[in-house]
């Protein structure tokens, strides 16, 4: 017992001397250690595989951050069979024995914050400000499925008929395969890993190949957190050798995944079979794309509304499930909004985001480099540029880009492009901005900036996403205070840091004693 309520880690403070210091000199110190191998972690012990894959700064494509080992079926098999042995004896720990391992990690995590942010802006180009957010929300996940397994670890009574008590309570699943994304490369593969680990399942962990030294990390988190053997097992791979496997196998009784649409409903799709041996119908917790669109009201604050939009487009280069791709304007707002919101854009900097001067860094990969401009190219013909940025020669850079002209039936209003393009749209009034927002097969984040209170009770009515923001930015939800995801295309078994989250992970069942 004795825990504190839970309260969000505070955010990074740059008018602190101290903090404004830590990063440089937490960059430079990250940089004395690039380039390291990293094992595999499978039943407590460090393995190596032949297959390596490197991770590299994507601002800087020829410093290596990591050479990853990727772990082939039969790596994957044995962290699957060690994750299965491990299994009776973690589920059998008491919830609030299991509550404090995450306790233990969250003090680790909170004591090396400002090295893992630095780590962040290396390996996935994330802005420092951004990079801290992401490892306080790891900590924060941490520290609220802990409180939440412990309430939800005493069985409730049910019922209250005479001469019978009926106690209703929760148990594991099993094997659980977590697939996170590089994105918030430690916040959501935390998140998951955590909220499977304290619900007493036993977790096989694939991070992003773009992000596997931040996924070590997490390794190192649990096993100084004393975390017992085959509880958390690492085994970065190649989607291509050992997704399928990993998916397929009779033993995963629960998939934990976050990513796009496609790889979701793939695995959704692959996870209805029933294989020999195969104990449990397996379950899908999964979080997948957003087409997201903020509304500019008529009567719209635009002091709010500009950097906001901005920030909840661009901010680390769009790379969020949750961001802005599309800002519905209404007609009578259009010209004074998009005049000040390509100004403000006109004054950021693209660049790498070890300098706090650019407001936007470098994207994932050039894969992603090339996808997206692939996008930028369909929303020019679709519509009209309204602001293109420079952006430096060296690294996986692409502009700040704001189409115009866009209409509901075009690709760029209708597909996650997952990178800096804005779709503007202009609609004649608020119930043709409502009724634009809805049509994507998406339902994750929103946004309205309006003072019409009429307005923003229709939003809260028929704007039906997972997450709607009114007169705020829509990304950077926040553990406990903004459980976070949608419905439709977006998502099943959602609500990460929401109350509902853990019971995901497991399976309820009822006692029934006749006294
Ligand atoms: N939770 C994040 C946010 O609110 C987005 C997560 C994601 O991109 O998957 O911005």
């Amino acid at each position: 017992g004795g825990l504190k309520p839970f309260f969000n880690e505070a955010m990074v403070d740059f008018t602190r001397a101290d903090h404004r210091a830590e990063f440089p000199k937490q960059i430079a110190a990250v940089r004395q250690q690039l380039g390291k191998n990293y094992p595999l972690f499978i039943g407590g012990k460090e393995v190596k595989s032949a297959d390596t894959l490197p991770s590299v700064n994507p601002a800087k494509p020829s410093e290596v951050v990591g050479v990853i080992c990727q772990a082939g079926t039969k790596e994957v098999g044995e962290a699957i069979a060690a994750a299965k042995s491990a299994f009776p004896a973690w589920r059998d720990t008491a919830p609030a024995d299991r509550a404090q391992y995450l306790i233990k990690a969250a003090a680790i995590a909170r004591r090396r914050v400002f090295e893992l942010s630095a780590w962040q802006v290396l390996e996935i180009g994330k802005q420092w400000d951004q990079a801290y957010a992401d490892v306080t929300e790891a900590i924060d996940f941490l520290e609220y499925y802990a409180r939440e397994m412990i309430k939800l670890g005493k069985p409730k009574r049910v019922g209250n008929a005479p001469g019978e008590l009926n106690h209703y309570f929760y148990e594991p699943k099993g094997v659980a395969a977590v697939i996170a994304p590089w994105n918030f490369p430690l916040a959501i593969g935390m998140g998951m890993a955590s909220a499977a680990i304290v619900a007493g399942n036993c977790v096989v962990f694939k991070p992003s190949g773009i992000t596997s030294v931040i996924g070590w990390h997490m390794v190192e988190i649990f096993r100084e957190a004393g975390l017992p053997a085959g509880v958390f097992n690492y085994t970065p791979g190649r989607g291509s050798v050992m997704g399928d496997y990993l998916v397929d196998s009779p033993d995963v009784s629960l998939i934990a995944f976050t990513g796009s649409m496609e790889i979701g409903l793939r695995i959704i799709d692959r996870a209805a079979k029933v294989y020999p041996g195969q104990e449990n119908v397996k379950k899908i917790v999964c979080e997948m794309g957003g087409k997201n669109a903020i509304i500019i009201d008529d009567d719209a604050d635009l002091d709010e509304a500009v950097p906001h939009v901005l920030y909840s487009a661009f901010g680390f280069q769009g790379q969020k499930c949750s961001a802005c791709s599309r800002v519905i304007v209404l007609d009578a707002v259009y010209d004074k909004f998009i005049e000040r919101l390509v100004s403000m854009a006109k004054a950021t900097l693209v660049g790498p985001s070890e300098d706090p001067a650019n407001y936007m860094g470098a994207v994932a990969d050039d894969k992603a480099m090339k996808t997206i401009l692939e996008y930028a190219e369909i929303g020019k013909k679709e519509g009209h540029v309204l602001y293109e940025s420079k952006v430096p020669s060296e690294g996986y850079f692409v502009p700040m880009t704001i189409i115009g002209g866009i209409k509901p039936e075009h690709r760029i209003a209708q597909e996650e492009i997952f990178g800096p393009v804005l779709a503007v749209m202009r609609a004649k009034d608020f119930d043709q901005a409502i009724e634009w927002a809805n049509s994507t097969k998406f339902a994750l984040t929103g946004g309205v900036f309006s003072r019409s209170p009429e307005h923003l009770a229709q939003a809260r009515r028929e704007f039906r996403v997972g997450n709607l923001y009114l007169n705020r930015n829509n990304t950077g939800a926040l553990v406990g205070r903004q459980p976070f995801g949608g419905s439709r295309m977006s998502g099943v078994g959602t609500k990460a840091g929401g109350p509902d989250y853990l019971l995901h992970f497991m399976d309820p069942r009822v006692v029934t004693e006749n006294t």
